[in-house]
Parts: C-alpha cells; sequence; structure tokens
C-alpha cells in the first residue's frame, strides 16, 4: 500500500492510499477520517453489485452504521433529477452532518455522489472509492463535483475535497476493457505533463500494463495519481496550473461534440493529445522524435491517433465555444517534452485548424 497526501494551502488535507487491497479493513480510515457515527455508500447499478456488500461490512466492523443507495449506471444519470432522488433518500435515512457520503464507483458515481455530498445539509465529508481506472487516476482526485444540466457537461457543480480517497486496484479486476483503456489515455495524458518517467514506464512496458500485470497497475496509478496531486495542490480551482490537466481535452471535447459522443472520452483525447502535439513540433516548442514517441505510445494502447472525418472547421467552432476560452482567447495546453507542459494563452485559432487539416504524416 502506497500513501499520497494531498494538501491545499494547509487549509484541507487529504489522505490518498492506493495498492491492491486497500479496501481490507478500510473502516479504521474511515473512522479516523473525521468524527463520523455512520457512512452513507453512493453507488451505481454495475459497482454497487459487485463491491457495495463488502464496503458496508468493513464500515459495520469499525462500528459505524452503514446504508447504501444505488443509481442507475451511466452518464445520462449524472443529473440533477438522479441528484434529488439521493437528497430524499438521504433524508429518509435521517441523514446529518455526522453522516459521511462514501462515493463507490466511476467518475460518474465521484461526481454525482461528490455533488450531493457537497450540497446536502451544505456539506457532508466525503470519501471517495473509485473504481474505474479513469476515477483512480483522475476524477476522484482534485475535488470538482458536478452534474450534467441542459445537455451541457458538468454544468452545475462544486468543489468540495474528499476527506479520504481509497484506491484499489483490485476492484479493476472487474473494469470492462474498454474502460481499462478509456483509463489509459489519462494515465498517458499525466506521464506527458508531469512525469517522464512513467512515460518511459509505459513504453518499456506497454504489454504488461495493457494486460493489467497487478504490480505495473499499482505503480502507474500511483505515478499518475502523483502528479494529479502535485497540479491540485498549486492550484486547486483551475487558475493557472491546473489547466495543464486539460491537455488533448480542448481538441478532444470538440471530436466529442462534433461526432455526437460515438467516440469515448479516452479516444477523443488521444486524438486530441496527438493534435496537440503535432501543434507544439510545428510551433518549434516540441522535437518530432517526442511527437512520433506520444503518437506511438497512444497507438500501442489501442487508442486512436487519426481524427475522423470531421471537417476542421466545425471542430474550431465547437472550440469557440468551450469553458477555456476567456476574453475571446483560448487556452490551449502545449508539450515541450513528455513529461513537460505548457499552458499558453497565445495560440491562434488559424494554427490549430492548420494542424487538424494537416494529418501527421
Ligand atoms: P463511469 O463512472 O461511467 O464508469 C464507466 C463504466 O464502468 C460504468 O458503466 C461503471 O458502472 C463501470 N464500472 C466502474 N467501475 C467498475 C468496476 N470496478 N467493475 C465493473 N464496472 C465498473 O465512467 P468513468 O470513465 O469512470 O468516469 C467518467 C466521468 O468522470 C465523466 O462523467 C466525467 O465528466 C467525469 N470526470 C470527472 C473529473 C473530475 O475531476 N471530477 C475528471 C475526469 C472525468
Amino acid at each position: 500500500m502506497r500513501e499520497l497526501k494531498l494538501d491545499i494551502h494547509s487549509r484541507h488535507r487529504c489522505r490518498i492510499d492506493i495498492g491492491r487491497g486497500s479496501l481490507k479493513g478500510c473502516g479504521r480510515l474511515f473512522r479516523q477520517a473525521g468524527t463520523l457515527k455512520r457512512v452513507v455508500i453512493i453507488t451505481d447499478s454495475n459497482v454497487g453489485p459487485l463491491y457495495g456488500d463488502a464496503l458496508m461490512q468493513e464500515i459495520a466492523d469499525a462500528g459505524l452504521q452503514a446504508d447504501i443507495i444505488t443509481f442507475p449506471a451511466g452518464e445520462e444519470h449524472k443529473n440533477l433529477q438522479t441528484a434529488a432522488g439521493i437528497y430524499r433518500q438521504l433524508g429518509s435515512l435521517y441523514a446529518d452532518r455526522s453522516t459521511a457520503i462514501a462515493a463507490l464507483g466511476g467518475g460518474v458515481v465521484g461526481d454525482l455522489a461528490g455533488f450531493a455530498s457537497a450540497t446536502y445539509l451544505r456539506g457532508l465529508p466525503l470519501i471517495q472509492v473509485p473504481t474505474s481506472l479513469l476515477a483512480q487516476v483522475d476524477s476522484s482526485i482534485g475535488g470538482k463535483t458536478a452534474v450534467n444540466h441542459d445537455r451541457l457537461k458538468n454544468q452545475v457543480g462544486a468543489f468540495h475535497q474528499p476527506v479520504l480517497i481509497l484506491s484499489d486496484s483490485a476492484t479493476l479486476d472487474s473494469l470492462p476493457d474498454s474502460e481499462y483503456i478509456n483509463g489509459m489515455a489519462e494515465v498517458i495524458k499525466s506521464a506527458a505533463i508531469g512525469d517522464a518517467g512513467l512515460f518511459s514506464l509505459l513504453e518499456n512496458n506497454s504489454a504488461e500494463v495493457a494486460g493489467r500485470q497487478p504490480e505495473l497497475v499499482d505503480e502507474v496509478i500511483f505515478r499518475s495519481a502523483r502528479v494529479k496531486v502535485a497540479v491540485v495542490s498549486a492550484d486547486e480551482k483551475d487558475t493557472a496550473a491546473r489547466q495543464l490537466l486539460n491537455f488533448g481535452h480542448t481538441i478532444g471535447h470538440a471530436i466529442e461534440t462534433c461526432s455526437g459522443f460515438s467516440f469515448s472520452h479516452g479516444q477523443a483525447i488521444a486524438i486530441g493529445m496527438v493534435k496537440a502535439a503535432r501543434l507544439s513540433c510545428s510551433l518549434g516548442l516540441l522535437g518530432l522524435p517526442d511527437f512520433q514517441r506520444l503518437k506511438n505510445l497512444i497507438e500501442t494502447f489501442g487508442l486512436p491517433a487519426e481524427l475522423p472525418g470531421i471537417d476542421p472547421a466545425r471542430l474550431i467552432e465547437a472550440m469557440r465555444h468551450d469553458k477555456k476560452i476567456s476574453d475571446g482567447k483560448l487556452k490551449f495546453v502545449l508539450l515541450r517534452q513528455p513529461g513537460e507542459a505548457l499552458v499558453s494563452g497565445d495560440v491562434d485559432f488559424s494554427d490549430i485548424e492548420k494542424v487538424l487539416a494537416a494529418g501527421d504524416e
């Protein structure tokens, strides 16, 4: 088991336990996480049946009352209506401020249960128990919670930092391959923006990581989570350094939107990373061999690198509506070398369009 600490301006501290089997005996950590009397687990219909009972038992063994609320799995349920159903059930359970919420599941559960815990009774303590690769390396860390609203993703939300994150890689054993590969895109992003050693590790052990060799999976999760912790500690609320986490996402979000979400998030940001790296080359920041390394790595994990048949002009139009635009300027994340990225406020849409239209060869 390995531990990370997220410290935000010494005003909020969060312990992150990472490793295979970290859920065994975790009730003790729940007790230490605050003056809690009870824990309500919020989970989805896929994850609840797999790990809900075991987590309930751990909590009960620690002398805390445990209850569980389950909602239907899927991004389409990450909305205010599901949140309202959760508020109602928390009311029926007489949840009060000595109640913690434990979000057991992927990023959808983390965001929705996090949002419910940020808002119910003006805030209940939150424990994240991420069970997808994406949630373990990314979404459970950093305190962003949200629901979708009026077809806009993450439109309504709050910053609400968890008091504890328990990342047990054994839960990934039941994660479908497509979801594992989806999470690998965020792992590659973490390596690209902040850990050259992780980047090399992925290059040198791609078959073992893709085959989910347990020690390597633990190492990959730990190192990716460490990148996220470093970035969030420097900038909790997305004003500067945290924007590095958007590497590949500006173009990726546009691909998701313009393809009617026929690409998974991981596939879309994989293409977005390749294009952002290509742009970094054409701006003279990144060498061609390093661009090729990123592209190869993405393809090695079965992620796409080429733009689907979408008109670049449509992608540019979608980018103009991106949340990251302020004063008409786009904040764009560029790569200097694997492990080092920068946020630029000077990228012209015309340069992006040229790269999108050009292809990679
Ligand atoms: P998800 O939560 O929908 O999980 C993917 C699928 O895998 C679901 O069907 C889920 O039920 C299932 N699943 C999860 N863990 C499982 C397990 N161990 N075994 C079997 N099945 C399992 O999707 P995700 O990719 O984990 O997360 C995507 C969400 O995360 C999006 O809503 C996105 O907006 C959000 N997100 C949030 C942040 C943040 O900082 N808050 C960052 C990135 C993404």
